[in-house]
């Protein structure tokens, strides 16, 4: 989501905590929403509920957004245990956010277009 279209302002988030000696550079830095900030935490990693293995959490810097989640309907469906992990830490699906993102598609504002080189996708416009 655009900072733009978020009611709290966006925050830069470590990938790898600093308590867990996480750097404070641009490789291991994100620009998150206030929401997926405070849910992700100092979190690395969660428990995998098809495979009840520990999964690492989706990286922005390293990972490929379509590899791991699709957009369908406003939902963020996860692909893989990574996506699903991160998925399920991180609420993507709760359903004020869901219907949000419904309303953004809508609008022609979600993806943002800067996103959108992250998802792999053109920018239509
Ligand atoms: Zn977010």
């Amino acid at each position: 989501m655009h900072e733009e279209d978020a009611f709290f302002p966006h925050h830069a988030d470590h990938v790898i905590a600093q308590k867990h000696r996480g750097p404070t550079h641009e490789g291991n830095l994100a620009w998150a929403c206030y929401l997926c900030n405070l849910l992700k935490g100092s979190d690395l990693a969660s428990v995998d509920i098809e495979t009840g293995r520990i999964e690492r959490l989706f990286n922005p810097r390293s990972d490929r957004w379509g590899e791991h989640f699709r957009l369908e309907d406003g939902r963020i469906v996860p692909l893989t245990a990574i996506g699903r992990v991160t998925e399920y830490l991180l609420q993507f699906n709760l359903p004020r956010s869901v219907q949000e993102r419904r309303w953004l598609v809508e609008a022609g504002r979600y993806p943002a277009s800067d996103g959108l080189q992250a998802l792999g996708l053109a920018d239509p416009r």
